[in-house]
């Protein structure tokens, strides 16, 4: 027995889920916001609800449903390329699944409730700013048509905690809030990975048959290699998503990986602004491991460790052929990253030099660090026979100068021609998929600020803007939400501190 080990992690060997209770939140509760969206379309209920004070004691966890059995889910991963073993929902607290009026299944949960049997040495809790954070972000993704768990209210309260936030020099004490979060299930990657690594195969079984019978109905019982191919399927067209927009996860450890393929886990999460590809939003990547541009590696190899925790219900020849499937993700990758940026370009079907086009443009941005969301926007606001670029196309000047820009047009208005569309349907196409808005992170931080002395009107600005991310919003652009960042953006860091 190794007492250290021992003592940090409570082991809780043979089962998938523990007992939770939350604590309640002792001070004065505030909702933040609500998504009405999810709280019609899923939770059926009707958005004047958020005004009854039940409410906010039901997001923060202080009054539970009647018969509620609260859990807290075991699961192992990754992290940053090393087995950690035992991880599980330190914060997190399962209430139970809702079965909607439209058939749909799924698990509410509240992050930041307090302790649980895998808060190891951490109190449970989440700060109001990652709970923001998290909260626009889920929904934001969600809107942007981004497989992710959805996010269906905050509350802060005055129940205070100190991370590794500095103000003036001194520790910063920091507002707890709770968000009630929700996905079809939460099981990861490293739900399986514990289960295997402790050889508790009948407890993986159960979990993978429980995932395929309600998640994935079309895969027969017990064809686990069929399972592997969906997932991989499934997680590439997701990392194409977030490549094609520019989303960075940050921390893609193998717990932070849905068995769903959906984006969970929001931390030290950032947009691109001006195209890096080494942007790296997590400031303590130091080896910038999470990287944008590694996104689609990191996904690979985290398949192949799904692949790893599957092995125990494979057949030796099944393994040889789960072996195969990884080997497929890079042309799966490649087949979804064009079709997603040729739709970014405006066009409706193959064409035979678009992997050119796409990347003459790439390059020039990344050469340029021209703006990534809005370079996609606004080549859907010009002519392409007769370019006349005013300043709501300032994302465009640095490029339009590059060398290879010409030679970038007369390709493109050659395959424009050759799909027969016109430039009037490819800009209409390029402004229902290029957005106008994403998160920044300048814009979390600048409602976080506001949060943090009680104001909640860019909060709720940005949940409403975000959640029609196409269509130009007048307070919006008067706030800046389109241009440049602004110069103190610059010195923004985001960490796992949350
Ligand atoms: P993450 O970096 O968010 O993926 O979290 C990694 C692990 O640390 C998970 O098991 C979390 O539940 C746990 N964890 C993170 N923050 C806390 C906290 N404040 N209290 C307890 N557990 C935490
Ligand atoms: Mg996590
Ligand atoms: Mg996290």
């Amino acid at each position: 027995i190794d007492p250290i080990k021992e003592n940090y992690i409570r082991r809780v060997p043979g089962c998938v889920f523990s007992h939770a209770t939350p604590t309640p939140l002792k001070t004065q509760l505030q909702l933040v916001s609500a998504s009405h969206d999810v709280l019609e379309n899923i939770l059926d209920l009707n958005p004047i609800e958020e005004a009854n004070p039940v409410f906010a004691k039901f997001i923060a966890g202080n009054q539970l449903l009647p018969g509620s059995v609260t859990i807290a889910h075991r699961y192992g991963g990754y992290q940053f390329g090393y087995w950690a073993d035992q991880l599980g929902d330190g914060r997190a607290i399962t209430l139970g699944e809702y079965v909607n009026s439209k058939g749909n299944r799924w698990e509410l949960q509240l992050k930041g409730a307090g302790k649980t049997p895998y808060s190891r040495n951490g109190d449970g809790r989440a700060v109001l700013r990652s709970s923001i954070r998290e909260y626009l972000c889920s929904e934001a993704m969600h809107a942007l048509g981004i497989p992710t768990s959805r996010a269906a209210a905050i509350v802060v309260s005055k129940d205070m905690v100190v991370r590794d936030q500095f103000y003036n020099g001194r520790m910063k004490y920091e507002p707890t809030a709770v968000v009630l979060r929700l996905a079809p299930t939460w099981f990861r990657i490293g739900s399986l990975e514990i289960l295997t690594r402790e050889k508790e195969i009948k407890n993986l079984k159960q979990v993978v048959d429980f995932t395929i019978e309600h998640h994935m109905p079309t895969i027969p019982q017990g064809n686990y290699l069929k399972f592997l191919e969906t997932v991989l399927e499934q997680s590439a067209a997701l990392v194409s998503l977030w490549m094609a927009h520019g989303f960075t996860h940050g921390v893609l450890n193998t717990d932070n990986m849905s068995l769903l393929s959906i984006t969970i886990d929001y931390g030290p999460f950032g947009f691109l602004d001006s195209y890096n590809p080494s942007f790296v939003p997590n400031h303590s990547d130091d080896e910038g491991r999470y990287s944008y541009l590694n996104q689609p590696k990191i996904f690979k190899w985290n398949m192949a460790r799904l692949a790893d925790a599957l092995q125990p219900l494979l057949s030796a020849e099944e393994q040889k052929e789960a072996a195969a499937t990884i080997g497929r993700f890079d042309e799966i990758y490649q087949q979804q990253f064009i079709s997603i940026f040729r739709r970014k370009l405006g066009l409706s079907k193959a064409a035979k030099d678009e992997d050119k086009l796409v990347q003459l443009l790439l390059d020039m941005m990344q050469q340029r660090r021209a703006d990534f969301t809005q370079t996609f926007r606004q080549l859907g606001a010009i002519h392409l026979d007769n370019i006349e670029l005013g300043e709501e196309h300032w994302a465009l000047h640095s490029i339009t100068t590059h060398p290879s820009f010409s030679e970038f047009i007369s390709l493109y208005q050659k395959i424009v021609q050759e799909t027969g569309i016109s430039d009037e349907e490819r800009c209409r196409v390029m402004n229902g998929v290029n957005p106008r808005y994403v998160l920044h992170n300048w814009m979390a931080e600048a409602a976080i600020r506001q949060a943090e002395k009680d104001d909640f009107h860019l909060t709720h600005l940005l949940s409403k803007v975000l959640s029609k991310p196409y269509d130009k919003d007048d307070e919006a652009e008067s706030l800046g939400f389109s241009n440049p960042p602004p110069d103190w953006a610059c010195s923004l860091r985001v960490s796992c501190s949350s």
